[in-house]
C-alpha cells in the first residue's frame, strides 16, 4: 500500500543520508590529519588542438588514495574540502607541485604547454591566495604564463566582488584564466561577455548523444560560436570517440580534452603517452 511504500522510501532516505553523513564526517576528519605528500596524487589529462591535434597543454587533476577509507574521487571530497575550509591548503599543495613538476619537465626537455589547475570559490575569496600563487611562482620560477586556472561560473556568482579582483590579480601576474563546465552554470550571457576570462570550457554534456543528433550537433556548433564572437578560446571536454571528434572538427573550437586522446595520468605515463601520440600523429 502507498504508505507502507511511503515509510519503505523514508527509511531508504533515512540510512542514505546517515551513510553519507557518516562518510562525510570520516573525509573531514581525514582532510583534518592527513599529509597531502602520503596520499594526494596528481594526474595530467592532455590538451589537443583542434586544426592540427597537436598536444598543447594538460589539466591537473588531483587524486586520493587514502589509507583509510580507500580511493575517493575529487567530485566527493573537493565540496567538503570547501565546506571545511580545507580546499585552500590543499589547493596551494597543489600549485606548488605542480610547479615543481613544470620545472622537472622543463629539466627533461619535456615541453606540455599549459598546465590548468582548477580553482574553487572558497580560494578565490581566501585574502592570501594571490600572494601565494605569486610566492610559488618566485620560489620555483615558473613563467606564469604556463599556467592556467579554472573557474566556475558558480565560485565567481558567490562573492562576486572578490572573487573577481581574485581573477584579475592573476591574470595580471600571466596566467590564463579559464571558465569551466561551460553550459551548466545559471550566469546571464550578458555577464559572461563581462567576465575577465580568456577561454570557455563547453562541459561535457553538450556532447550527450550528439553522435546521432544533428540538432544538438547544431547547438553545440552555435555554442562555441559564441566564445569565439566573445573573442575566447574555447576547449570541448569529454571527447570520447572518434564520431564526437569529427564533429568537434567542424566547428571553431581550439583544443579538445577527453578520454578519446587521453586519460589523466601520472608525469611518467604523460611522457610515454607523448611518444606514442607522436608517433601516431607523423604516420
Ligand atoms: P573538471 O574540472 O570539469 O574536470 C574534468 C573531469 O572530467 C575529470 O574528472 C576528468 O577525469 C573527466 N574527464 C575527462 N575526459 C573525460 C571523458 O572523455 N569522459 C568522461 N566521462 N570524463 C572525462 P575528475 O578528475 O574526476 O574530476 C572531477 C571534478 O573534480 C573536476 O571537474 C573538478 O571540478 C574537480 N577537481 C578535480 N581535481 C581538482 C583539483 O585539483 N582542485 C579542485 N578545486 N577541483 C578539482
Ligand atoms: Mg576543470
Ligand atoms: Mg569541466
Ligand atoms: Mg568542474
Amino acid at each position: 500500500n502507498m504508505h507502507g511504500e511511503e515509510l519503505i522510501n523514508d527509511y531508504a532516505m533515512f540510512k542514505d543520508k546517515t551513510h553519507k553523513e557518516g562518510l562525510r564526517d570520516k573525509l573531514i576528519e581525514r582532510l583534518r590529519l592527513i599529509e597531502y605528500d602520503e596520499e594526494f596524487v596528481v594526474k595530467y589529462q592532455p590538451k589537443i588542438s583542434n586544426i592540427h591535434h597537436d598536444f598543447v597543454g594538460v589539466e591537473a587533476l588531483i587524486r586520493w588514495n587514502d589509507d583509510q577509507l580507500g580511493f575517493i574521487p575529487p567530485n566527493q571530497f573537493i565540496p567538503v574540502a570547501e565546506k571545511t575550509g580545507e580546499i585552500h591548503p590543499i589547493t596551494i599543495w597543489l600549485i606548488e607541485h605542480v610547479c615543481k613538476q613544470i620545472k622537472e619537465w622543463q629539466v627533461a626537455g619535456f615541453n606540455v604547454g599549459k598546465v590548468a589547475i582548477n580553482l574553487s570559490n572558497r580560494t578565490l575569496t581566501e585574502d592570501t591566495f594571490v600572494v601565494d600563487v605569486e610566492n610559488i611562482i618566485n620560489r620555483y620560477q615558473v613563467d606564469p604564463s604556463l599556467l592556467e586556472f579554472e573557474i566556475t561560473e558558480s565560485s565567481i556568482i558567490d562573492d562576486e566582488k572578490i572573487a573577481l579582483m581574485t581573477v584579475k590579480s592573476l591574470r595580471e601576474l600571466g596566467a590564463t584564466i579559464a571558465l569551466d563546465d561551460f553550459g551548466t552554470g545559471f550566469s546571464s550571457l550578458t555577464y559572461l561577455r563581462k567576465l575577465p576570462i580568456d577561454k570557455m570550457k563547453i562541459d561535457k554534456s553538450f556532447l550527450d548523444g550528439i553522435v546521432e543528433d544533428s540538432l544538438a550537433q547544431q547547438f553545440l556548433a552555435d555554442v562555441i560560436n559564441l566564445g569565439s564572437t566573445l573573442s575566447l578560446g574555447v576547449v570541448v571536454e569529454g571527447v570520447e570517440n572518434e564520431e564526437e571528434l569529427n564533429i568537434i572538427g567542424q566547428t571553431s573550437a581550439d583544443e579538445i580534452q577527453g578520454f578519446y586522446f587521453g586519460k589523466p595520468m601520472s608525469s611518467d605515463e604523460l611522457i610515454s603517452w607523448d611518444t606514442s601520440y607522436n608517433e601516431k600523429i607523423l604516420n
